[in-house]
């Protein structure tokens, strides 16, 4: 493998209007190269197509047999493939590097400028997401050694629920204990939440400070928030990834109990029932698949197993929307994203239908037409607007990170 000839060429204030987004995980690194000077989806006008997006890729297996060494490597083969495209990291048109992190705690609740310092409160953080955060600090750390001159930024999953009151945030445990221990709710898809739930007011032609919107991220993971003007007031996920809906693999909320019940009676560890209620459970644990699509296929041959998870999975959902009206009061919309929400017709139908008396009237018809690009699925007399709308978190981390080095 070549390595690239880095010159670290100071970003130019007037032309350097790219930003390389990195979703750095466990064992692969995720990365789109974008122009914020180029239409996007959100800056898009009628005749206008999307061309933002200059380069897109992921590297996967690292540290696995086949695959690249380690995240180093990783980022190298990143920047040879931009360079093999005319995109190379030393271009001075690049602005910024914008990172997924995905536990701010209550210390990051903005995007921020990354610095030494930065760097180790990120790593302090690692017992609240031991999975994750480790592996967005090697992102940064590799990428800070390749172009050290370049603003390197941190966007973080919680930090868009970091404005949820305390009544929301807070779980009803002895405060001490809690206070100690870091134990409260922070939620997470924040970055999605966020995008999702400004699109949903652009869609109803409104400023997000007038609209109330429920959106469901249904992907693998998935979560619910509630979001009145602009702001998050609730979300399903808290302390971990873990509670709330029903997920591909994890299992959202259960009884706390069950852990000590397990413990006690079944003799697991706490590793056991962790990785059991986070890899066993959810759709995968109640029929064996955790993709939307085998379900459905299931479905239509009448297999029960399959019937059985996707009914448990809706009434979670309903039980949140339900919920979400509740904490809102008014709701203008009610918006679905990822793989499920953007895609699955009889999820978003089975999660709204007979829900009339809340002013929610789905449109069948309106719900079956598959598109890509953000719609309404309700009725044209429906009081909530349910929509359909494609999150972009790499749009919505470059879009942060952008403004952060060049307000
Ligand atoms: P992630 O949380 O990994 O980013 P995605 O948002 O890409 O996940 O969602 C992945 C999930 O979306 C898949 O596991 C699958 O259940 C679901 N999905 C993708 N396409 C479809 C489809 N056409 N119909 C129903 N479900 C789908």
């Amino acid at each position: 493998m070549s390595t690239v000839p880095f010159t670290k060429e100071e970003p130019d204030p007037v032309t350097a209007t790219r930003v390389l987004v990195l979703n750095s995980g466990s064992s692969s690194l995720k990365y789109q190269l974008l122009d914020m000077a180029r239409p996007s989806p959100t800056t898009l006008n009628g005749a206008e197509t999307d061309s933002s997006r200059l380069a897109s890729g992921i590297v996967e297996r690292i540290g696995e047999a086949g695959g690249v060494a380690d995240h180093s490597a990783a980022l190298k083969q990143v920047a040879d493939e931009l360079s093999s495209q005319g995109l190379g990291l030393d271009s001075p048109e690049l602005a910024a590097v914008g990172h997924r992190v995905v536990h701010g705690g209550t210390r990051f609740t903005e995007p921020t400028l990354i610095t030494d310092e930065v760097v180790s409160e990120i790593e302090k953080l690692v017992p609240l997401a031991p999975l994750h955060n480790p592996a967005n600090v090697t992102g940064i750390k590799v990428a800070r050694e390749l172009r050290p001159d370049l603003p390197q930024v941190a966007v973080f999953d919680t930090a868009f629920h970091s404005g949820m009151p305390e009544a929301a945030a807070r779980y009803a445990i002895d405060r001490a204990t809690a206070d100690r221990y870091g134990v409260r709710r922070y939620g997470f898809h924040g970055t999605s939440h966020a995008y999702v739930s400004r699109a949903t007011a652009a869609l109803l032609g409104k400023e997000p400070s007038e609209v109330n919107v429920i959106v469901l991220h249904l992907g693998n993971g998935a979560s619910a928030s509630a979001v009145r003007g602009g702001v998050c007031v609730d979300t399903s996920m808290g302390l971990t990834p873990l509670e709330g809906l029903v997920m591909g693999t994890r299992s959202g909320d259960i009884d706390p109990a069950v852990v000590f019940h397990l413990a006690r009676v079944a003799g697991l560890g706490v590793d056991d029932i962790d990785n059991l209620l986070n890899k066993r459970s959810g759709l995968v644990g109640l029929c064996g698949d955790n993709d939307m699509r085998e379900i459905g296929r299931r479905i239509a041959e009448d297999d029960a197993d399959a019937q059985l998870a996707f009914d448990v999975y809706v009434h979670r959902l309903r039980k949140y929307v339900g919920a979400y009206s509740a904490v809102l009061g008014r709701v203008d919309a009610i918006a679905f994203t990822a793989g499920v929400g953007e895609n699955s017709a009889a999820v978003r139908e089975a999660a709204l239908i007979g829900l009339e008396p809340l002013g929610i009237e789905i449109d069948a018809v309106r719900n079956a037409v598959r598109g890509s690009a953000a719609r309404l699925v309700s009725t044209r007399t429906s009081r909530v607007a349910v929509a359909v709308v494609p999150t972009d978190e790499e749009l919505e981390i470059a879009q942060q990170a952008y403004s952060l080095v060049r307000p």
